[in-house]
């Protein structure tokens, strides 16, 4: 095998590649293309294309496609191939500038809520030049960005890069208050942390919940869970090893800085932490290792379940956000750095992102909003569904002190200057670190929690930097030309403390305690998708978006149809696999196995020798009522769900398959899954959670 520092990469079109097969004119005009995010002229296009054309067939592509983020939240692909036919029944490779920036997929069937009307069926792709091109599958792949021909973002891309936009443009100036001249741009970076479970695929197969939901819709909590936590950072099993060591290698073929793997809490879940890097890159990332995560799973005879709750009762699987800003000369902007003037002004974007995150709470909450994630948030195991920040009490004891005027230190108590007085260095080690706050600062970083895991990270992205922007913004406003800068500094840093600290919460946010307190805060507490996806219409976050240039006002009312319908959908397709199971495999195992009962019973009593009868008759007379109990609850569901085509309203649909439908579920999982614990095992229809879980040897 090579090392990896010869293949890291080797799949992508990356700056080394374009250097040695670039004319240098070109390189050059490209580098600024990129580095400027200025659109591609099509000469230059051309040249690009067709070194890029070289080196992919080179390595064996037949294909192109270009590579988008449709509203669902997955990847899409249309496969072209480059042959074009010429005399003589012969074919030449082909790829033209033209069709290196711009295609035209027919878009017909992703969702636009509204936004393409059908007679203006395509919509047509840009290529993110930012992000560079890569191979999968022996096809050339161009990230793009996926719009309306109306201007109309219909993917999840063109609204982050406009959000890194925004945020560069305000950032920007606030460097410039602290003197920061020589900076040009300012860019987000994230590095998502990814859960996943695997399982071995003979169980899944037996699945139908599984296979049609991703996540198991019954299952009695089996003798062994994850209450001896002896699976967390636990040693790997050999198989699961083969699977990381694969996915290493083909994810860093693809560039992505995959960079620690290990066990998660629950028996069968695993992580994968990547290192960071600029967002809408991080974004494709994320992307792309969530779908060779179970490409490679599939190889090994495994499945990767992407599902927040594949199983109830054992944790669910999220994603960590790890967010942050740093200048285009290489300055992390969360970093509280050495000197006064380096801690002023952290200590300045500090409060910016305090601020935001509370003046935006519904935002945040909503871009972690799904059918799958509302199993997790609040169920204590991920953070509640409250949005609250945790800065750790070294940094809290700091603000506090800047908001009261009263001195800080441990030993030489001072009064904290702004821009005059060094912080202290703040310990980086985990200890002081709260593993159940939806949004820590993490020494130089931000990690947001509250991501479920097959979600894609550009929502989140998007309300964090969209939200920061306006805050930037705002402060922007009243720090430039400034009279008295270091006041004006230190009484807006005050202020912002004072009137934001509500957000800010260091305790456990697994504590019901923190629920009433919260509410006394006033913070929002919005418990599920219907709940909060009307929010993203509140006039404070049209107006948010629309300053920004991130959403229009048509684009947030798609945004909020296709989550809304999502949601529905999601519900709906679960039901119907529920019922399917109870129809067609649970009642009839059920009653097969009283059947059985039931003989046995007989023949005892048959011999006439006055034999111990009590199970045979309890378990025929318990699961007798309890299939009873299971036929009249399916059949309520049944009827209940003959209602569902007939809501006009979105978000009055999506409370109907919450409050009604997927109630009705749990009601019947209940039944279900207490009829599992008095059946023979081999005449119970699907395996076990203990089966499951342990599936992987
Ligand atoms: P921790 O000790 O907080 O776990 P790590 O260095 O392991 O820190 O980082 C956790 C994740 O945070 C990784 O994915 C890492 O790449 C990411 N990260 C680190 N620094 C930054 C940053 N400046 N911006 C965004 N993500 C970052
Ligand atoms: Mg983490």
């Amino acid at each position: 095998m090579e090392t990896v520092s010869k293949y890291f990469g080797c799949e992508v079109f990356n700056d080394t590649v374009m250097k040695n097969s670039l004319p240098p004119e070109a390189y050059n005009l490209m580098q600024r293309t990129i580095k400027n995010g200025k659109h591609l002229e099509i000469g230059l296009a051309n040249v690009v294309a067709n070194a890029m054309k070289d080196w992919a067939i080179e390595k064996g592509a037949t294909h192109f496609t270009h590579w988008f983020q449709p509203m669902t939240g997955i990847t899409a692909e249309k496969h072209d191939s480059f042959i074009s036919p010429v005399s003589g029944g012969k074919v030449i490779m082909e790829f033209s500038g033209k069709e290196l920036i711009q295609g035209e997929p027919d878009a017909s069937s992703f969702p636009s809520g509204g936004l393409r009307a059908t007679f203006e069926a395509r919509g047509y792709t840009a290529w993110d030049a930012t992000s560079y091109a890569f191979i999968k599958d022996n096809t050339l792949c161009i990230p793009t960005a996926f719009c309306s021909y109306g201007g109309h973002a219909l993917d999840k891309k063109t609204p982050l890069l406009r959000s890194m936009q925004a945020l560069s443009r305000q950032a920007l100036r606030v460097v410039k208050l602290f003197g920061n001249e020589d900076v040009n741009f300012v860019d987000t970076t994230v590095g998502a942390e990814q859960e996943y479970f695997l399982i071995d695929r003979s169980v899944f197969d037996k699945r139908k919940d599984l296979i049609y939901t991703g996540r198991t819709l019954f299952g009695a909590k089996p003798p062994k869970g994850q209450e001896m936590d002896d699976h967390y950072f636990g040693a790997i099993k050999p198989r699961v090893l083969s699977f990381m060591k694969e996915l290493d290698e083909e994810l860093w073929k693809l560039g992505i800085l995959a960079k620690t793997e290990h066990n998660e809490v629950a028996p069968a879940q695993h992580e994968l932490a990547p290192i960071f890097t600029t967002t809408n890159i991080a974004a494709d990332h994320n992307q792309l290792t969530m779908e060779l995560m179970q490409k490679i799973a599939k190889k090994h005879d495994m499945v990767c379940l992407l599902h927040e709750k594949p199983f109830a009762g054992v944790n669910g699987s999220g994603k960590h956000n790890n967010w942050s800003i740093s200048t285009d000369t290489g300055k992390n902007l969360l970093n509280p750095g050495d000197t006064p003037a380096q801690n002023a002004q952290f200590l300045l974007f500090l409060c910016a992102v305090i601020k935001a995150v509370d003046d935006y709470q519904d935002l945040l909450r909503i871009s972690v909003a799904s059918a799958g994630n509302d199993h997790r948030l609040g169920a204590n195991e991920a953070p509640p569904a409250i949005v609250s920040m945790f800065l750790g009490t070294e940094l809290s004891e700091i603000l506090e002190a800047i908001e009261n005027d009263v001195a800080y230190g441990k030993k030489e108590k001072e009064l904290m200057r702004i821009g005059v007085h060094t912080l202290p260095k703040f310990p980086k080690d985990s200890t002081d670190r709260n593993r159940t706050s939806p949004f820590a600062f993490t020494g130089n970083k931000f990690e947001f929690r509250m991501l479920g895991s097959s979600a894609s990270i550009s929502d989140a992205n998007v309300m964090i930097n969209t939200s920061v922007a306006e805050v930037l913004k705002q402060f922007a406003d009243q720090l430039e030309n400034s009279p008295d800068f270091e006041k004006d500094l230190h009484d807006l840093i005050k202020k912002t403390i004072s009137e934001h600290k509500r957000i800010i919460f260091n305790g456990n946010g697994y504590d019901d305690k923190w629920v009433e307190e919260a509410e006394k805060r006033g913070l929002m507490n919005l418990r599920s998708t219907p709940d909060c996806i009307p929010y993203l219409l509140a006039p404070k976050n049209v107006k948010l978006f629309s300053d920004h240039k991130v959403y229009s006002i048509e684009e947030l009312k798609a945004q909020c149809d296709i989550q809304l319908e999502v949601y529905s959908k999601v519900i709906n397709i679960e039901a119907l696999t529920l019922l399917n199971m109870v129809n067609k495999d649970i009642l009839p195992a059920v009653s097969g196995f009283v059947r059985e009962l039931s003989a046995a019973y007989n023949q005892k009593k048959q011999t006439g020798l006055s034999l111990d009868l009590s199970y045979e008759e309890d378990m025929i007379k318990e699961l007798s009522s309890l299939s009873g109990e299971l036929y009249n609850q399916k059949s309520k569901l049944e009827k209940e769900m003959e209602k569902r085509e007939s809501f006009e309203d979105m978000n009055e649909k999506a409370v109907f398959f919450r409050d009604v439908i997927l109630a009705g579920m749990n009601e019947i999982r209940r039944t279900v899954d207490s009829m599992e614990d008095k059946t023979r095992s081999s005449a119970w229809p699907y395996p076990t959670y203990g089966a499951i879980l342990f599936s992987v040897k």
